[in-house]
């Protein structure tokens, strides 16, 4: 399957979300099934399946109360993500942005795997003993999957918890609370909240001893490109997997928007689970409404050809 194009994709959504909308409700492809609810029979088909990837949305994260600061609830103070999660929020106010992701690291503290997450990283565990595997193309940037458990994760936007030096490059783990003393106390959601106008040299600044260039969160911002050896590991999954899930996003933030997609035309069946359809529900084999909270250990718990 040919995935290259994506390398160069910048993440993202809005206009080119609309677009896709638009084509997907020309309806499914010719020869293409339209996608079912029959849980034992995409029961039968989990069995038989070897490689399974899973494309796991904000949905997932939204189910253990994480906010995704995008539609009309989705504001940190006056602004949403797409305001905030770009280089040029940072360059115009580094301080601004950095109480911002502060904000989200903080919160995650509170916040806990559910059951899709736990559901994911249970399954990916038993079936690696069969030797069989599970992998999740993660859109989420809070690590909840990782803290459930599971060890194949291809964190395509990034993490909250890894920070890039402006100046070397380097990209290291980061779990400090608060990041930096500056911060400490900062990043009110609050919209009547003041900026703290932080100096630059008191945000996150990179450890290395003879570097100390400006830290900025490991994420992908809207306009940037994706990490192409990522996307190279992403290729190389789609391209073995023989079950693909689509698990709490709405499809429209691309290039993951394209991956499902691209594999149900291999004739691959994809498994949908998500609040409601998507603009790319008739495309698929399978489609479960609800929450994955739900609906995932369902359709992930042991079958009964599993011996081991
Ligand atoms: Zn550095």
């Amino acid at each position: 399957m040919v995935l290259r194009p994506f390398v160069s994709w910048r993440l993202v959504s809005r206009r080119c979300g609309a677009r896709w909308a638009k084509w997907a409700e020309r309806g499914p492809c010719v020869g293409m099934a339209r996608s079912g609810s029959d849980m034992a029979e995409f029961r039968k088909v989990f069995s038989k399946a070897k490689h399974i990837v899973v494309i796991a949305g904000a949905g997932v994260s939204a189910e253990s109360g994480v906010p995704t600061f995008r539609g009309a609830a989705g504001y940190w103070r006056k602004w949403q993500a797409q305001d905030l999660a770009t280089p040029e929020a940072f360059f115009r106010n580094p301080s601004r942005v950095w109480e911002y992701y502060h904000y989200r690291r903080e919160l995650m503290l509170t916040k806990s795997p559910n059951a899709a997450h736990v559901a994911l990283a249970e399954c990916e565990t038993r079936l690696s003993r069969q030797g069989r595997s599970l992998v999740v193309i993660s859109q989420s940037i809070d690590e909840l999957h990782c803290r459930a458990g599971s060890q194949h994760v291809l964190e395509i936007h990034g993490s909250l918890f890894k920070t890039r030096c402006i100046s070397c490059g380097d990209v290291v783990v980061n779990q400090k609370s608060p990041i930096c003393a500056a911060l400490e106390g900062k990043g009110s959601p609050d919209p009547n909240a003041e900026d703290a106008n932080i100096p630059v040299e008191l945000l996150p600044r990179c450890e290395k001893s003879t570097c100390n260039g400006l830290l900025r969160p490991s994420v992908v911002w809207f306009g940037e490109t994706l990490n192409s050896d990522i996307l190279t590991q992403v290729e190389k999954e789609l391209d073995i997997c023989d079950l693909c899930l689509v698990v709490g996003t709405s499809s429209i933030v691309y290039p993951a928007a394209m991956f499902a997609p691209q594999v149900a035309t291999r004739g691959i069946p994809v498994a949908e689970f998500n609040l409601r359809t998507t603009p790319a529900t008739g495309r698929f084999r399978f489609h479960f409404s609800g929450r994955c909270g739900t609906t995932l250990p369902l359709a992930l718990e042991r079958h009964e050809s599993e011996v081991i």
